[in-house]
C-alpha cells in the first residue's frame, strides 16, 4: 500500500516527467557540457534549457540569474558567505530565530567562532516578525539579512519584498530562504529588493542533491566551491546534470500548475484543518491563518506526545512530521514554535502535515477518520493525558 504521504515540505515524490527528463542523461547523453565535442556540449543546451525554465519560475530577469547548486543547504551558505566576503567593513548579520538550521547553524559558527555579530529577530505567538524590530536591527554595519521566505515548519509567509527594501536603505544584501516558497506561490522577482534566493530541487518535486542560488544581477558575489569555471566561475564542479534537467522540469512543471494547483491544495487543507479542529479538543493551529503556505498544517495537540502520535500514524499508513527533533535521547521540543511561545502543554504534541499535488481528497478524509481516534486513545493511556481527560470530556 502506497503511504498516504503528508510530508511534502520534508521531501516531495519526484513527478513522473521530470523522472523521464533525467532518464536520457545517465547513460545515452552522458557527455560533459564543457567538453569541445557536441556529444558533450549539446548537453550545455539542455543545462540552458533548464536554466531559462528555473528564471521564468522565479520572474528573474535573467537565466544569468540562476546558479546550480547542490541544494537549499549549499545556497545558503553560499549566499550568506559572499555577502560577508565581498563587504568586509561590515561585520553584522541580521535574522530570524526560525531559519531552517542551514541558516541557523551557520550564522551561529560565524558568530562564535568567526567574531561576527549575529542579530537575531524574535517572532510573535503566530510567527511572524515585528516589523519595527527588523528596522531597528538593521544598520549601516549589517552586511547581510537572511530571512526565510516561508517557514518549513509553521507555513507561516514573511514580508520578503518589504523587509529587502529595508537592508537595501541600509546598504546591506537581502537574502531569503525560499526552499518552501518556491513551486508554492508566486515569486516574481524583477523589480524585488532581494540579491539572493536559495532553493532546492526536492521541495518542488525534483531530485534530490540539486539547488540554485538567485543572484540578481550586478550583485557582488564570492563563490564558495572554488575550482573549475562552471556557471561562470561562480560554482565549481562539473554539473550534475540529470539533476540540474529534473529541477528545470519541475520549474516547468510548478510555474504550468502553481494557481490551480494551489487553490486545490489550499481547500484539501482547509478541508484537513477544519476537520481535525471540529473532531479533537484541545488543538491549536500553530502559525498565522491567513499569511501561511496553502499546503501547510501544523498543530499542537495538548496532553499528548507528538512522537506517539507520530508512530500511530505510521501504523496506519500516514506520513506526517513532529514539531521537535530528538537530539541525544531527550526530546527537544522545535526551534521554531520555542520562539513562537507555543505553551509547554502543545508544543511536544505538534504535528505538521504538508500536502502536494498529488494529495486527493480520499487521503485527507482517511486522516480525518484515523486522528481523532489516535490522540483519544494516547490521551486516555498517557498519565499526562489521562489527569486533563476529564477536563476535556467535559468540555466536548
Ligand atoms: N531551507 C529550508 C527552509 C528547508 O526546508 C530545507 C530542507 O528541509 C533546507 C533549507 C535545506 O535544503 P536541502 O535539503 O536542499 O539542502
Amino acid at each position: 500500500m502506497n503511504p498516504v504521504y503528508l510530508d511534502n515540505n520534508a521531501t516531495t515524490k519526484v513527478a513522473a516527467e521530470v523522472f523521464e527528463a533525467m532518464k536520457p542523461f545517465f547513460c545515452e547523453r552522458y557527455g560533459n557540457p564543457s567538453s569541445m565535442h557536441s556529444f558533450g556540449g549539446n548537453v550545455a543546451r539542455d543545462v540552458a534549457a533548464a536554466r531559462a525554465a528555473l528564471a521564468a519560475l522565479l520572474g528573474a530577469s535573467s537565466p544569468q540569474e540562476v546558479v546550480f547548486t547542490s541544494g537549499g543547504t549549499e545556497s545558503d551558505s553560499t549566499a550568506i558567505l559572499s555577502a560577508l566576503a565581498t563587504s568586509p567593513e561590515r561585520r553584522e548579520i541580521v535574522t530570524s530565530r526560525v531559519e531552517h538550521p542551514a541558516v541557523l547553524n551557520l550564522c551561529r559558527y560565524l558568530a562564535r567562532d568567526k567574531g561576527y555579530t549575529v542579530r537575531w529577530l524574535s517572532v510573535d505567538r503566530e510567527g511572524r516578525l515585528d516589523m519595527e524590530e527588523v528596522q531597528s536591527k538593521i544598520s549601516d554595519h549589517t552586511a547581510i539579512v537572511s530571512v526565510m521566505w516561508a517557514n518549513n515548519e509553521t507555513g507561516v509567509i514573511f514580508p520578503i519584498q518589504q523587509i529587502g527594501e529595508i537592508a537595501h536603505e541600509r546598504g546591506a544584501l537581502m537574502h531569503t530562504d525560499a526552499v518552501q516558497a518556491v513551486g508554492k506561490i508566486p515569486l516574481d522577482l524583477k523589480a524585488s529588493a532581494i540579491d539572493f534566493i536559495s532553493l532546492s530541487g526536492h521541495k518542488l518535486h525534483g531530485p534530490k542533491g540539486i539547488g540554485a542560488l538567485y543572484v540578481k544581477r550586478g550583485t557582488r558575489f564570492s563563490p564558495f566551491v572554488l575550482g573549475g569555471h562552471q556557471e561562470s566561475n561562480r560554482r565549481g564542479g562539473t554539473e550534475n546534470v540529470p539533476g540540474i534537467v529534473g529541477l528545470g522540469t519541475a520549474a516547468r512543471l510548478a510555474a504550468k500548475n502553481l494557481d490551480e494547483e494551489n487553490d486545490r491544495v489550499r481547500r484539501l487543507r482547509d478541508k484537513l484543518e477544519q476537520g481535525v479542529m471540529a473532531g479533537i479538543p484541545f488543538a491549536h493551529l500553530n502559525g498565522h491563518k491567513e499569511a501561511r503556505l496553502p499546503n501547510t498544517l501544523n498543530v499542537g495537540f495538548e496532553f499528548v506526545e507528538g512522537e506517539a502520535i507520530l508512530m500511530r500514524l505510521d501504523e496506519k499508513g500516514i506520513c506526517a512530521s513532529s514539531g521537535s527533533a530528538c537530539t541525544s535521547g531527550s526530546l527537544e521540543p522545535s526551534h521554531v514554535l520555542r520562539a513562537m511561545g507555543v505553551p509547554f502543554t502543545s508544543v511536544h504534541g505538534s504535528i505538521r502535515f504538508s500536502l502536494s499535488r498529488y494529495t486527493t481528497a480520499e487521503e485527507i478524509d482517511y486522516v480525518l477518520t484515523e486522528l481523532p481516534g489516535i490522540i483519544h486513545f494516547l490521551r486516555s493511556v498517557s498519565p499526562f493525558g489521562r489527569e486533563n481527560l476529564e477536563a476535556i470530556c467535559r468540555v466536548h
